[in-house]
């Protein structure tokens, strides 16, 4: 207990209540006290077929005695090849290179590289602006947390972000968009318009080398974006020669009930971000998925430079893990045996239904959200305590064996895949048990 420091925790009181996982098999966890939890969160949105799934776990244990690990750099390995192509199939349009690292921090600071070196290859390299979006979250990394909009995780690094970047509006509209159960609501004015008459002036667009959006902005609290917000933005992307990247590290590989959220939108993006559920979480791994014509242009910058030029510096030194790979190819292999994305998308209706009604009307609740295999119940803001309320229905849910996720005045539930009805239930009722307790 005294060496181990807690990411996004609040340390101090982790230590007066630890909460230890030491097991866990299909939706459970079991506790180093004994206790059963219900994993109603896929553990951090990535254990999307449930945990201790044997597939998975024979080809990491095989991988491991076959190749280990191989360099990144100068060679590859078998399994990364294949695991491109994997991903790069399920993949819209002509996204079809994949640049693999390890995670969705790093897929965000990758792709905003890939952005300013694409524009640099075509002899622009006076883009160098960045637009994200207010409460957007990618990751932890310099790059991400500067285009990310979530105020507490950028608070106390002051100044020290990029340069260059600006935010979006949020997509939130809490008078129409309260309730939403399966579909967007139309929305009323258009939320893009700042972008165009702001945003865009201000920088110049053609100083702009890319737009970084979540399709639906998972960690603030799964809010949806309005009915042809993403198509709108694509528009205004290509009129100004600007790069689009959807961060698909939640929205990706079976959430909404399809491959993407680009999917579920209709809208591809020059870059797709992934991370999370192509491992089902049990290795990390993850990547930027590049069009033809992103990687195109930066080969054709290079035609004339020596065979032995790079023409991107950028990797990790586990860029293609082999073990990461071959977990991530079992991992979408199930997924396709099991048909769970569909089935994301049939439990979805059912998480959207039994939260509509478990929870609607309770004491403080002033949304619900629910699309694809995932929703959140927004509450009203204890006034001077910001973010308690969730905290507290976060502490009485485990305690009552589920796992649910606090993000700012919400409680976020997005269970397995595999999740059964009663599981559901179980989770709505325990959840609406807490939102009572803690009115
Ligand atoms: N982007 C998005 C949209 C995410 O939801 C997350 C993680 N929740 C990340 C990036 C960062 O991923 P990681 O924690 O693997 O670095």
């Amino acid at each position: 207990m005294d060496h181990h420091w807690l990411p996004f925790t609040p340390n101090r009181s982790f230590q007066k209540d630890p909460r230890v996982f030491v097991a866990a098999d299909g939706v459970h966890f079991t506790t180093h006290d004994g206790k059963q939890v219900l994993d109603g969160i896929s553990s951090l949105w990535c254990v999307a077929a449930g945990h201790n799934r044997k597939p998975i776990n024979e080809a990491i244990k095989k991988q491991l005695d076959t190749l280990d690990y191989a360099t990144a750099f100068n060679a590859s390995n078998d399994q990364a090849f294949k695991a491109a192509e994997m991903i790069a199939n399920m993949a819209p349009g002509d996204l079809n290179k994949v640049l693999f690292c390890n995670s969705g921090s790093e897929a965000a600071d990758t792709s905003l590289k890939v952005a300013l070196a694409y524009h640099r290859a075509r002899g622009e390299g006076h883009r160098n602006v960045f637009i994200g979006r207010e409460r957007g979250y990618h990751g932890v990394g310099f790059g991400g947390m500067s285009v990310g909009g979530i105020p507490a995780n950028r608070k106390v690094y002051g100044s020290a972000l990029l340069p260059r970047v600006d935010h979006m509006r949020f997509i939130h509209d809490p008078v129409n968009h309260a309730y939403i159960n399966g579909v967007e609501e139309v929305w009323q004015e258009d939320l893009l318009l700042e972008l165009e008459n702001r945003i865009l002036p201000l920088h110049d667009p053609s100083n702009i080398a890319a737009v970084i959006v979540e399709p639906i902005a998972g960690s603030a609290g799964w809010y949806l974006p309005p009915k042809g917000y993403l198509k709108r933005l694509r528009e205004i992307c290509d009129k100004h020669g600007i790069l689009l990247i959807f961060d698909e590290v939640i929205t990706g590989f079976g959430r909404l009930g399809c491959n993407f959220g680009a999917d579920f939108y209709g809208v591809v993006p020059d870059m797709l971000n992934f991370a999370k559920c192509v491992t089902n979480g049990v290795f990390p791994l993850g990547g930027v998925i590049c069009s033809d014509r992103i990687y195109d242009s930066m080969m054709q910058a290079n035609a004339g430079a020596p065979e032995h030029a790079i023409e991107f510096f950028h990797g990790y030194t586990y860029s293609g893990h082999p073990v990461a790979c071959a977990a991530a190819i079992a991992t979408l292999n199930l997924f396709k045996e099991e048909n769970l994305f569909e089935r994301a998308g049939q439990m979805g209706k059912v998480l959207g239904d039994a939260m509509h009604s478990g929870l609607k009307g309770l004491p403080n609740v002033v949304g619900i959200r629910a699309l694809g295999l995932a929703g959140a119940v927004e509450l009203s803001s204890i006034p001077g305590a910001p973010g308690k309320r969730a905290f507290d229905i976060f502490m009485h849910c485990f305690h009552h064996g589920v796992l649910v996720r606090p993000a700012a005045e919400n409680i976020v539930i997005c269970p397995p895949y595999i999740v059964e009805n009663a599981n559901i239930e179980r989770i709505v009722e325990v959840v609406a048990d807490a939102i009572r307790k803690h009115a």
